[in-house]
């Protein structure tokens, strides 16, 4: 049984969506406490009881302690059965969250699966659907597995109401080597709007531009979604590389101004495109269990975050797996992956 203090390292919501994958791969229980303990409001939300139940319902795992607001939990796993899932948040709490908790124990499983999820698509603090589809997927997909999926609906902060659906081939994960980003093929932002005046997107994108001066006029879109998918706004950036797409994304919020929000991404992008690294600052802690599962492996990336750390921590608990950074004289840390 491993014991896990949920306010260590970042502290959040990650640690306890991998725990679970880690513990329906490896067989090993495991009890956290102190869940979330380093967010202003701790304990469990209704996302991350969704994602539990979701990693219950496909590993045949039991767990005590699992409702909203509790902080702690124990977690029995019993075996992967791959097959169709239907699992919704009921609030804008994240698909693509649900999706980390349960895709890794699903890839290696012996048949496909195929998944529906409910919730939030376009939200802050997690990966909207456009950042799985194109940044995290291919990575994936390198590996072995063929896994694909598709934004039926958008769900937006606080109505939700999106839907996902996945479909995932396993296979064996082999390590790969993702150093090189490779060349700049193409960039584009786009505003998407719900329900929201144009007004709003037509900010976004401007102020986006000035941060981005190089990027061409007609690589700022605007697109208008149905208004009852809404009310909700996106602003995503995308840069295509070679081997590698990142995706800087932020989310309207009531009395944060357009501007704001489209300054902070934008400059995160600036950032990203000003160095050489391959993942991007979200994109190195969800590479972290994949490459930790395929045994090997590296990649570069950008300034390290407190996710990746506690991941990297982590998998060493569950598989014995090291994961070691070396900062290169160009700022960029490698990440690699191996038995310690
Ligand atoms: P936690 O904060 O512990 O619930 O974990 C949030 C997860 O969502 C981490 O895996 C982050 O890398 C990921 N994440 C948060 N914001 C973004 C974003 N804007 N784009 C992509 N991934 C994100």
């Amino acid at each position: 049984m491993i014991i896990i203090d949920g306010s260590e390292g970042e502290g959040g919501g990650q640690v306890l969506r991998y725990a679970c994958a880690l513990s329906l791969m490896t067989g090993e229980a495991f009890t956290i406490g102190n869940i979330r303990g380093g967010r202003e409001k701790p304990g469990l939300m209704r996302q991350h009881v969704t994602a539990i139940e979701a990693a219950c319902v496909i590993g045949g795992a039991e767990c005590t302690g699992l409702a909203v607001g509790s902080n702690s939990i124990s977690f029995r796993p019993g075996r992967v059965t791959p097959g169709d899932y239907h699992f919704a948040v009921g609030t804008a709490g994240s698909t693509a969250l649900v999706l980390q908790t349960v895709l890794v124990p699903l890839m290696l499983a012996d048949a496909p699966s195929r998944l529906v999820i409910e919730g939030g698509t376009h939200a802050m603090a997690a990966p909207p659907f456009e950042f799985i589809e194109r940044t995290l997927l291919p990575v994936i997909n390198r590996m072995g597995p063929t896994i694909s999926a598709r934004l039926v609906r958008h769900g937006f902060f606080p109505r939700g109401g999106g839907w996902i659906e996945v479909d995932i081939v396993p296979a064996a994960l082999r390590p790969v080597e993702c150093a090189e980003r490779g060349a700049l093929r193409r960039v584009g932002a786009t505003a998407i709007l719900a329900g929201i005046p144009f007004d709003v997107g037509d900010r976004e994108l401007k102020t986006a531009a000035k941060t981005l001066p190089d990027w061409p006029p007609e690589s700022f879109v605007t697109r208008q979604l149905p208004a009852d998918q809404g009310p909700g706004n996106a602003l995503l950036l995308e840069a295509v590389f070679d081997n590698v797409t990142e995706i800087m994304s932020a989310f309207g919020k009531i009395g944060v101004p357009a501007e704001r929000l489209a300054k902070t991404a934008a400059r995160r992008m600036a950032g990203y495109l000003a160095c050489e690294a391959f993942a991007g600052p979200y994109l190195q802690d969800q590479l972290i269990l994949p490459f930790a599962i395929a045994g090997g492996g590296h990649f570069s990336t950008v300034k390290l975050s407190q996710h990746t750390l506690t991941a990297a921590a982590l998998v060493e608990r569950f598989l014995g797996t090291g994961v070691r950074f070396a900062e290169h004289e160009d700022g960029a840390i490698l990440v690699e992956v191996g038995r310690s």
